[in-house]
């Protein structure tokens, strides 16, 4: 037993997946609440027949990316096909930085963004965000330019917060950082509003990507993620990306349900549906305790709550068969069906009334 875990692995912060008991309400991984219609399964279900198992699948996933650029309204030369966007945080990390070149990004934010640069060995910037959780566009610009940034990655809308960053402030940070590449996640920008993403701007700048992922529109068991680059970008990452990234089941079942716009569309707007109707519910309460609960504006398919005690109130709605997802001063709840929001807000009920009573 000699051998010697090197520093950054002994160190690593393990991370703790979502609870996959299926007899727990899971509001803890941002996911799409409803399956798709069955039809659509029953059709998917189908193209497995179709596959050739013994060879390997299309590099390039040149349907799949057609299906994907025709769904967004872009075209497929500005399309690169990942293992989920995590793969491509990972490339952009790993590929777009040179030895000892940094890294920025917010906090706080989406944890694979620190996860790869620990991996890599890459210094990292953090851009604190206030009590309000927004991000000043201003103060990203002035620490990016402070540190010598080569790259910047944010989620917008982000995760965890649930907050918006709007779009003229999106670009202004991509124009005020000409030598950096700005790497946008929409992955929730489906549940704002359309006109702030800035997916359609990759052709107008040298230094955007977007990442786009299907997670959270009802796709997450099949590992798809995009970046929208320009196509000089787009040659870049499909040179170095692992070859076959996306496996053929993934591609073909991926790329009839895309060509299926108006089954996603709908998806997309009950969760909006369902996220409104829990804010309501949710900024009700906040009212009623105001000590005990801050609901922060959604831009997403979760709600972001400031809590005095996340942890406490996390063990007891797993108590009643409801998992969500805590952080040390925040607690993140996806917007599930009716039935789930229900559930949700008569444990929240429960917890506040039982806190209040013994403040
Ligand atoms: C869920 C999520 C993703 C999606 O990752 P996949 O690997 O595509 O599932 C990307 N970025 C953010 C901010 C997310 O919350």
């Amino acid at each position: 037993m000699a051998y010697t875990l090197n520093e950054k692995l002994a160190a690593f912060p393990p991370y703790t997946p979502s609870d996959e008991d299926p007899k727990l309400i899971h509001m803890d991984a941002n996911e799409c609440a409803m399956n798709l219609p069955a039809d659509l399964v029953d059709r998917a279900s189908k193209e497995v027949l179709g596959v050739q198992f013994h060879r390997y699948p299309d590099a390039y996933a040149k349907d799949l990316r057609e299906a994907f650029a025709a769904f967004y309204g872009l075209s497929a030369d500005c399309v690169t096909a990942g293992n989920g966007s995590d793969e491509l945080i990972g490339l952009f990390i790993s590929a777009f930085l040179m030895k000892g070149e940094t890294f920025l990004t917010t906090e706080p934010d989406f944890s694979m963004y620190t996860f790869y640069p620990h991996l890599s060995e890459v210094p990292v910037v953090l851009v604190e965000k206030g009590e309000d959780l927004t991000l000043s566009a201003g103060s990203l610009i002035e620490q990016a330019k402070a540190s010598n940034a080569r790259l910047v990655l944010f989620s917008n809308p982000c995760n965890p917060t649930s907050v918006g960053l709007p779009r003229k402030d999106v670009l202004r940070i991509v124009e005020a950082l000409p030598d950096t590449l700005v790497v946008v996640d929409e992955a929730y920008m489906d549940f704002w509003e359309e006109d702030q993403s800035v997916l359609g701007e990759v052709g107008a700048y040298d230094n955007l990507a977007v990442l786009k992922t299907c997670s959270k529109m009802g796709l997450a068991a099949l590992r798809l993620g995009f970046a929208v680059t320009n196509p000089r970008l787009t040659q870049v990452l499909q040179t170095v990306k692992s070859v076959y990234n996306i496996n053929t089941l993934t591609q073909r079942i991926a790329t009839l349900v895309l060509r299926e716009e108006s089954a996603l569309r709908n998806q997309i707007a009950k969760t909006i549906a369902s996220r409104r109707a829990l804010s309501v519910a949710v900024a009700a309460r906040e009212k009623t305790f105001p000590g005990l609960l801050k609901l922060y504006p959604s831009c997403t398919n979760f709600l972001t709550l400031r809590m005095p005690d996340p942890k406490g109130f996390a063990g007891f709605l797993l108590s009643r068969g409801i998992s969500v997802r805590y952080f040390p001063q925040l607690v993140r709840v996806t917007a599930g069906t009716t039935k789930e929001n229900e559930a949700f807000m008569t444990a929240l009920d429960l917890y506040l009334e039982g806190e209040s009573s013994h403040a």
